[in-house]
């Protein structure tokens, strides 16, 4: 108990509280193979379990906290999917690792918020440092790096993709507006209400969320002001679907503010032509050489949430092609490079962009070193406060090395195609994309709805095993084979699975189809 009498924990009590979590982890990692991968519970059950109102009194002894940990594996654990079982082949993954969890232990350990660089300016350099580094390991072009002479680009930490995304659709609105500002005398009132957003088909959900946020959509189905622009048989964003709608918008008055490519579509890992994209953008600026549009050239951005990890591999750089045209991407280290959610990284070729549209100095921020124009990354993104984040990275980078970064991909595309070819050899099934990297795309073979139901079914059946986890997803109607209809997605990419796992899952898999 401390002197004022607040039942804090004493420091030197931290080492055992610290052993009996670690113990507890490693009993949860030893376990994850043993458990279903998903929990067998119904909505409410967890909440039935649980006081309906908080302790009155304090429980600081070592009984009470020993009973807190019980109720964690009593009630938690039950009640959790787990994302790190080598049974998991859902959705994209969250991979952790024990580097990266550790430091998000230093990180709340050490208390600190860096909304400014002088309120830690540790966490603020470390990002820079961290963001750079990423950028080398994924072969970025120097001009998104802080420390290449001559570039204004550089890289900040967001929670998620969704948020990159937003924030570059704000910086391009802000873009736009100051263009046209500085280009002509009178800026139109309805300036904004004019520009438009595209993005594809197969584009994940957070581009219409940003939409929603940023004002350019009411809600989700408001297309007014957004266009999914249709795929090809390959689920690739069609850039003369794209250049057709740019320059329709353009002879309607609107003004394209925003063009979003993805690396690695959530439904199949498609690479959408990020080259050919910046080259519709240019031919349709070029071609309405008067009016708005042909000044103001619309902001793109690429999405690689998932996909953009691959590129720690020189041999899957070739999916970035057009990356050095591009204003700003994003990818998750959270999802496939060993970094504990949350961790989105975001670049930006001009981080002027970005400053202009969301800084805001109110007095009680302002001191010495932002007013000299320090990297303050509050400017960077939606929120102020900030968590020291990039320890997660920093640690993550010097355990594993780009090498052992390497082969944890590499590892994921073996397994893949080592996925790929036992299905082949089972003429019951067809696989409906070519694979990108690690997501196998399947399906039982068969026409029309009632092969949809058949899959579905086959899935359901797989999940009701409770012992690997599986997701699904529908193509696009233009995709061959099998467009608009509903297939299986095996996503491998936890850091615990192995050969073994991949085998067993095919066996059961085989055995219910
Ligand atoms: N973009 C793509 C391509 C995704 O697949 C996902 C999620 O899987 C997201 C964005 C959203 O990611 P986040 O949860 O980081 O916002």
């Amino acid at each position: 108990m401390s002197d004022a009498g607040v039942p804090h924990l004493a420091p030197e009590a931290f080492p055992d509280r610290a052993r009996d979590v670690a113990d507890l982890l490693t009993r949860y990692w030893k376990s994850l193979e043993s458990r279903p991968v998903t929990p067998d519970m119904k909505p409410g059950d967890l909440l039935r379990g649980l006081p309906e109102s908080p302790p009155e009194t304090p429980s600081t002894d070592d009984d009470s906290w020993s009973g807190l940990l019980g109720d964690v594996e009593r009630l938690i654990l039950p009640a959790l999917t787990h994302w790190q079982s080598p049974n998991f082949f859902a959705y994209f993954p969250a991979n952790a690792s024990a580097p990266a969890m550790f430091a998000e232990l230093l990180s709340a350990g050490l208390g600190v918020q860096g909304m400014l660089w002088a309120t830690s300016p540790a966490c603020t350099e470390l990002e820079i440092r961290m963001m750079d580094w990423l950028a080398e390991a994924i072969g970025l072009p120097d001009r998104f790096r802080f420390d290449r002479p001559g570039s204004v680009g550089g890289g900040v930490i967001q929670g998620t993709a969704s948020e990159s995304t937003l924030t570059a659709l704000v910086a391009a609105r802000a873009r736009i507006i100051r263009t046209l500002a500085e280009h002509s005398t009178s800026v139109p009132d309805d300036l904004e209400s004019r520009l438009t957003v595209y993005t594809s088909t197969q584009a994940h959900s957070s581009v219409i969320k940003a939409a929603i946020v940023a004002g350019f959509a009411r809600h989700a189905d408001d297309r007014r002001r957004i266009r999914l622009i249709e795929t090809d048989e390959h689920c690739r964003l069609r850039t003369d679907r794209l250049r057709e709608a740019m320059l329709a918008d353009i002879q309607a008055g609107l003004i394209p503010a925003f063009v979003s490519a993805t690396m690695g579509t959530t439904a199949t890992t498609a690479i959408d032509p990020i080259a050919e994209i910046a080259d519709a953008i240019k031919t349709v600026t070029e071609i309405t050489s008067t009016g708005a549009a042909s000044i103001a050239n619309p902001w793109l951005h690429v999405d690689a949430a998932f996909a953009g990890a691959a590129c720690v591999c020189p041999e899957f750089r070739h999916l970035l092609h057009g990356i050095d045209r591009v204003d700003s991407l994003c990818f998750n280290p959270h999802k496939w490079l060993l970094t504990n959610f949350d961790y989105d990284a975001f670049w930006v070729a001009d981080r002027r962009a970005l400053t202009d549209a969301l800084s805001i100095s109110p007095e009680y921020l302002r001191n010495a070193a932002s007013d000299a124009g320090t990297i303050e990354f509050r400017d960077w993104h939606v929120p102020l406060g900030r968590r020291f984040r990039s320890l997660k990275l920093w640690f993550v980078m010097r355990h594993y090395g780009l090498e052992g970064l390497r082969q944890h991909i590499r590892e994921h595309i073996r397994l893949a195609n080592l996925f790929e070819s036992l299905l082949r050899a089972d003429n019951r099934f067809e696989i409906v994309q070519e694979r990108t990297l690690n997501l196998v795309c399947f399906r039982l073979r068969g026409e029309g709805a009632e092969s949809d139901a058949a899959n579905k079914r086959l899935l359901d059946a797989i999940n009701a095993t409770r012992r690997i986890f599986l997701t699904h997803a529908v193509l696009p109607k233009e995709a061959r084979p099998a467009g608009g209809r509903l297939f299986l997605r095996m996503c491998i990419a936890s850091p615990t699975t192995r050969e073994s796992h991949v085998n067993d899952a095919w066996n059961l898999i085989q055995s219910l189809a």
